[in-house]
């Protein structure tokens, strides 16, 4: 339907047999495989401890958990991310609290709006990677260590991406990964939350599965016959068939990100040359990106709805990442005083996501960009 998707996914004969391996192997949930799958993300992340659950959502409600978020407290996150940050700090009864972000060069959090928000009631910092380019994160781990706040890591969009040499993830209590079916690896539905924190990832472990102490595979293989409950857990486990995705999505994660990262610099030159006007965030960015999103910003007096619209009859899919949190109803209602972001508001009217996906070819992204200068200069 679409000539260029937003997003495309591949999948070969790996996945198959390793799909078909585990409904061979008769076991369906949370053993070998989801411990290989853990295994094989430490690894490549280098990192102590990774705990695999059901999604990046429910990472980032153990993740908030973990940093002892409660009723009462209030955490600071970006407004302009995924609706499941803030959502996370909300199950837990804590109050999200949106600072802004930096500006036409990045999209991610301001660490001196992060200060300015900071309240006696501040427990957390959630920092959103956005598209996988990494927040200021030597200046925010300053001001959480100032503040005695934990850094909780919303690494959705950067599993791969690292600065000055340390993954995304690593740098905070806790890190968030989510293997969403749109997302750099996928596994359908997925996540994975890693520390470096050993005893944050033993009380991980039993919130994932009900806080029971023992799981069905240790009784299963012999290591245990009984089980105690220590506290109020969920049902946020993995299975077999993800994990055996997540394993071959992993391995084939570099060259992924490689094509994503060199389809984003031709994009980049594309668009310098043929469309000027166009803002290009995150174009001299430090670090190495994982390459989730292709961002741009449209001109103030451009209408963006038409510029998609135009696109869409080309065959083009776009997108908007992201329509601010604090505009939402279920937040609005939420809000106990204005929340005033004036560089989101300015900047995310003007954010458009153009295609970007690993088996997108450079004429796809030729067409695309051809088709986003005639939809704002039309004939
Ligand atoms: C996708 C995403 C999430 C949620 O991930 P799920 O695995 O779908 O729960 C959270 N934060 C950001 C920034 C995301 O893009």
């Amino acid at each position: 339907m679409w000539k260029v998707p937003l997003s495309d996914i591949r999948f070969d004969s790996e996945e198959s047999n390793a799909v078909l391996n585990v409904l061979e192997s008769g076991w369906l949930t949370m053993g070998s495989v989801t411990q290989q799958f853990e295994e094989d993300v430490k690894a490549y992340v280098g990192v102590k401890n990774a705990v695999a659950v059901s999604n990046a959502t429910a990472a980032l409600h153990l993740a908030c958990l973990i940093a002892g978020v409660g009723p009462g407290d209030e955490v600071i996150l970006p407004a302009l991310t995924f609706v499941a940050t803030a959502n996370a700090v909300r199950y837990t009864g804590a109050t999200p609290v949106f600072a802004d972000i930096e500006g036409e060069d990045s999209l991610n959090i301001s660490p001196s709006s992060i200060e300015a928000k900071i309240t006696e009631q501040t427990k957390a910092i959630i920092v959103v990677h956005y598209g996988g380019y990494a927040c200021d994160m030597h200046a925010i781990m300053q001001i959480a260590q100032r503040n005695n706040l934990l850094v909780i890591e919303d690494a959705a969009h950067a599993i791969g991406s690292s600065l000055d040499g340390r993954m995304l993830g690593t740098w905070g209590q806790t890190g968030c990964f989510s293997f969403f079916s749109n997302k750099n690896m996928t596994t359908g539905e997925g996540g994975m939350i890693i520390t470096n924190d050993d005893a944050a990832a033993e009380r991980l472990r039993h919130l994932r599965s009900h806080g029971m102490t023992t799981l069905t595979w240790d009784r299963h293989k012999g290591h245990a016959w009984t089980y105690d409950v220590v506290g109020l857990g969920y049902n946020y486990r993995i299975d077999e068939i993800r994990s055996s995705l997540g394993i071959v999505q992993l391995s084939k994660l570099n060259y992924y990100n490689e094509k994503r990262r060199s389809l984003t610099n031709f994009y980049r030159e594309q668009l310098r040359r043929l469309i000027p006007e166009i803002g290009l965030p995150f174009l001299n960015h430090p670090g190495l990106s994982a390459c989730h999103l292709f961002p741009v910003l449209l001109p103030d007096t451009v209408d963006r709805k038409k510029t998609m619209d135009g696109m869409k009859a080309n065959g083009i899919q776009t997108s908007i990442h992201y329509p601010p949190i604090h505009h939402f109803a279920a937040y609005r209602s939420t809000e106990t005083q204005e929340t005033l972001l004036p560089v989101t508001e300015k900047i995310a009217n003007r954010e458009l996501t153009l295609p970007l996906y690993p088996a997108m070819s450079k004429d796809d992204v030729k067409l695309v960009v051809q088709s986003l200068q005639t939809s704002l200069h039309p004939a």
